[in-house]
């Protein structure tokens, strides 16, 4: 658990993702950031080479990599750039509940789809009012004989425009609250509609919308675990998606340090770089601690997944600690580039209005702390394995 030492094949596969980023993510990123473009001819490569999906076994033809090979991939794609890398990791958060709750032939049906092309799915729970507490969803799952039926509308969702299919919670008991929620395997008809592309302050290159569910008819095989025990699996699937986003918001961070030590040795004031400045240095070491320290939270929650553990308050501490770094260490490279970092020819701009996001989605750093209390307040005695507390 102490030994952070990376593999041969980690170093590579870290190789790959920093290749990617530079040469194809990069180079369009700030132009794509604009007009909020759709990088459709990235996604398209990304699949090609191996970079999405990359959780899916490899009885299902995936390349089964662990958690922690995944954020090393997710913090070299989101150094590139971090919307589009949520359009490229979104795929990983829909399929989490199926790997934990569909039976082996759903798997097969839908885990073929993602390896054999480019398709896009989407996760989704958040509802107009209902964004941290998810118990007060209005979706609606009625059983009639084989199926389901859906009715209700999901905001915010990540691909949602482009997706081929959905992993979507609802109410199947509207009085149990959280007690009440059951997910579901939803693919893409006539009775789904995409009813809004949302104009965001970052990230602009990935698509969020609203999707919703006119009377969306699902056969009761893809219900995703059981009846009523969709919360559960929600926060299952939290628990092995925010390392992820915590290696995201830890790629961001370090795109922004490396810029702002450039800047600041090139940028002359008071006759020398004002790397020389001692109050700069300082700003400097002090975003460079953080993002080593949001590196090794994110290490540290995907190794415990991959060893099978439960890391829900690391997972929390992670994320919560990677998110507010990324926004204060995006803040200071403005610093550092002082009323240049304010403008949009600058790269940094882009990156603080970026990093914002990293507090909000996947449980805000207020739900962090949430978690992160309880857990420190009341820790739960015995460690179960993480596949044993479905
Ligand atoms: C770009 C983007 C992409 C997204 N992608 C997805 C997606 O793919 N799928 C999906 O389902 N959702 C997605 N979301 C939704 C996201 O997860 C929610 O926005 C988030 O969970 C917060 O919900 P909310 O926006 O309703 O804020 P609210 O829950 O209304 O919170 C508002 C404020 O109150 C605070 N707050 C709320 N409750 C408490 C409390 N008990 N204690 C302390 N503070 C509290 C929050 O921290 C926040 O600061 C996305 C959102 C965005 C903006």
């Amino acid at each position: 658990m102490a030994d952070f030492t990376l593999s041969v094949e980690q170093k590579n596969l870290r190789e790959l993702a920093h290749d990617f980023a530079e040469k194809e993510i990069r180079p369009v990123a700030w132009e794509l950031d604009k007009e909020g473009t759709w990088p459709q001819a990235i996604i398209d490569k990304a699949h090609e080479v191996g970079l999405m999906n990359t959780h899916v076994p490899e009885e299902y033809g995936g390349p089964g990599l662990s958690y922690l090979d995944g954020c090393l991939i997710e913090e070299e794609l989101s150094w590139g750039c971090s919307g589009i890398q949520t359009s490229l990791g979104a795929n990983g958060l829909a399929a989490a509940p199926v790997h934990i709750g569909a039976s082996h032939e759903v798997k097969r049906e839908y885990f073929d789809e993602l390896i054999g092309s480019p398709v896009l799915a989407s996760f989704c729970l958040t509802e107009p009012d209902a964004g941290s507490d998810v118990s007060g969803m209005r979706t609606r799952a009625r059983r009639q004989g084989d199926t389901y039926v859906l009715n209700g509308s999901k905001c915010f969702i990540t691909n949602g425009g482009h997706a081929s299919w959905f992993t979507v919670y609802a109410k199947t008991d509207p009085d149990a609250g959280h007690r009440g929620i059951s997910a579901f395997l939803v693919r893409k008809d006539d009775t789904v509609v995409v009813d809004k592309k949302e104009d965001k302050m970052g990230q602009r290159a990935s698509n969020t919308a609203t999707i919703t569910f006119n009377d969306t008819e699902v056969h009761a095989r893809y219900l995703l675990g059981e009846e009523n025990k969709g919360f559960k699996l929600a926060m299952m699937t939290l628990d092995r998606t925010r390392p992820g986003v915590a290696a995201m918001a830890t790629g961001i961070a370090r795109a922004a340090l490396e810029f702002a030590i450039d800047y600041s040795k090139q940028r002359v004031q008071f006759g020398v770089p004002i790397a020389m400045h001692q109050a700069v240095q300082f700003m400097i070491a002090d975003m460079a601690t953080k993002v080593h320290l949001s590196r090794l939270a994110t290490w540290n929650s995907a190794v415990l997944l991959d060893q099978g553990r439960r890391n829900t308050v690391e997972s929390s501490h992670a994320k919560r600690f990677a998110a507010d770094t990324a926004m204060e260490v995006t803040t200071d490279a403005v610093q550092v580039y002082g009323g240049y970092g304010f403008i949009k020819d600058y790269p940094v701009e882009k990156l603080m209005r970026d990093a914002k996001i990293m507090q909000l989605y996947e449980g805000t750093s207020q739900i962090q702390r949430l978690v992160i209390a309880r857990e420190t307040l009341l820790p739960r005695r015995v460690e179960q394995p993480a596949a044993a507390t479905a």
